[in-house]
């Protein structure tokens, strides 16, 4: 295997039907609304440019400026007083390695999404430690807001970055690396996007591994009482879904890797839950074609680790969403409170999912220096509702130090949150350093973040 390689991505990318809202080679192109629909963005414009030299240009000129990804998240965190910027032409990956050894990492350009990224690596041997539950959302904007996958031992995305490249305020193109740059590298990896415009990511790479996933349907929660850690450490990525109705979760699903290549144990009974004999969805009453093979079938590790499929609609696309971080070995305790509020929360909700992560030392990280279970929430898209019921959910899980997704919806006060990342300062005062004008604030920080 060639052990540097630099490839543009016209060459390896389908990049058509994937960015439906861009109009692309046009430098300027109107904003829209995200991709779940329940947020307009305010910015005016969003600039499209085709090289470093151009958005060093376009961040130079700007008063407000916001890199904006695949649109995926749910709140305000995107959007900008002016001017939007999208890097949907970056899209190179380089495959780092010394000569005559494996290679260890890649460098990706930031206008890359998974779904594009990890067949590229797959191709030439290499694999991501974990992946969220889609591939369509971009590199940079899921490291930027923490965004994970599920597994005990598996860090958020953004622990697979070892160094960034990312134009500031003035500018001027600065790198940051785990090796060189210590705490202020922490600082900036989820940066929400308020330090600068990321261009580059570097990954750590693993060798590829093939896959297979099982549901299991219908675990009581009373077996969390006494084996959440086990449970949840029972494949390499554990995901339990619930409707929080009858005490149980609805469906289980285990990911393992094959270190055969071709074949994995399952077990017919799971703490007393029973294999499932069909392709299922999360939610019941969604068709499974959208969701990536189970059934134990094995594959490569980017068609297992998320539950729905590229070319699909993942989850259920009219909805809204909520994720809440509480420390792991409260979870069962935290899980119960949930429960108790379940009359309220089931009218609104499609389906909640229960995933482990492990503690991380990323500043604004909901896992920072945690390992967490995370407690997320498919709503049904009726914001009123929704609205009212968040803070109801917010002070049940307040006991807990829960900390909110930053791409999804909350309603925790700007005190509060300072009081859950204890880096929150740090945090500003690099964000002063590397933008003094506020050029990448916008009303999501200026109330979550600068406020306090
Ligand atoms: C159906 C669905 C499923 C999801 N599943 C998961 C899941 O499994 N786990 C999870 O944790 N989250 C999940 N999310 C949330 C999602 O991962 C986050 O919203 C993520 O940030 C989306 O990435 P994006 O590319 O769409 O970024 P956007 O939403 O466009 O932007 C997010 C943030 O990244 C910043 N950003 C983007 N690009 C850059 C850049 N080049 N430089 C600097 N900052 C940048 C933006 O300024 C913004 O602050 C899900 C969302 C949806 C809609």
């Amino acid at each position: 295997m060639e052990k540097r390689e630099f490839l543009k991505a016209s060459g390896v990318i389908m990049a058509s039907g994937l960015l439906p809202h861009f109009i692309s080679g046009e430098q300027q192109i109107q904003t829209g609304r995200n991709w779940a629909g329940n947020y307009q963005y305010r910015a005016q414009l969003c600039e499209v440019p085709q090289s470093l030299e151009e958005l060093q240009k376009l961040v130079r000129r700007a008063k407000k400026l916001k890199a904006l990804g695949a649109r995926h998240s749910f709140n305000a965190v995107a959007d900008s007083q002016q001017n939007q910027i999208s890097l949907e032409h970056f899209k190179q990956i380089e495959i780092l390695g010394e000569e005559g050894s494996e290679a260890t990492s890649a460098t990706v350009a930031a206008g890359l999404r998974y779904g594009q990224l990890c067949p590229y690596l797959d191709r030439h041997g290499y694999a991501l430690h974990n992946l969220a539950s889609l591939p369509h959302i971009t590199v940079a904007g899921a490291c930027a807001t923490g965004t994970h996958g599920s597994g005990s031992k598996n860090g958020n995305l953004a622990s697979a970055v070892s160094s960034l490249e990312m134009v500031v305020a003035s500018g001027e193109v600065i790198s940051l690396s785990r090796a060189h740059d210590g705490e202020r590298f922490q600082g900036a990896v989820v940066g929400l996007g308020g330090l600068g415009v990321l261009t580059k990511i570097t990954l750590a790479l693993q060798p590829s591994f093939s896959m297979g996933q099982v549901v299991y349907q219908n675990l009581s929660f009373d077996r969390l009482e006494d084996h959440l850690d086990e449970i949840f450490a029972s494949g390499y990525s554990v995901s339990l879904f619930t409707d929080w109705q009858r005490h149980r979760a609805t469906e289980i699903w285990i990911k393992r890797r094959s270190e055969s290549g071709t074949s994995i144990q399952w077990e017919d009974q799971f703490f007393g839950a029973t294999k499932a004999q069909q392709k299922l969805h999360p939610i019941a009453e969604h068709p499974a074609e959208s969701c990536t093979e189970q059934l134990g079938i094995v594959g490569p590790w980017y068609e297992r680790l998320p539950h729905f499929r590229l070319n699909f609609t993942p989850s259920s696309g009219n909805e809204l969403q909520s994720e809440f971080f509480v420390p792991r070995d409260r979870g069962y305790e935290a899980i119960l409170a949930v429960e108790k509020l379940k009359d309220q929360i089931s009218p609104h909700l499609f389906i909640s999912e229960l995933r482990t992560i492990a503690a991380d030392d990323f500043w604004l990280s909901p896992c920072y220096q945690r390992p967490s279970l995370a407690i997320h929430f498919t709503w049904k898209p009726e914001w009123r509702a929704v609205k009212q019921l968040l803070p109801v959910i917010e002070n049940s899980l307040a006991p807990f130090d829960a900390r909110p997704h930053w791409a999804k919806l909350f309603t925790i006060s700007p005190l509060r949150l300072k009081q859950l990342y204890a880096k929150l300062p740090e945090y500003r005062s690099l964000a002063n350093e590397y933008d003094a004008g506020g050029k990448f604030r916008n009303p999501f920080l200026d109330r979550n973040i600068f406020a306090s």
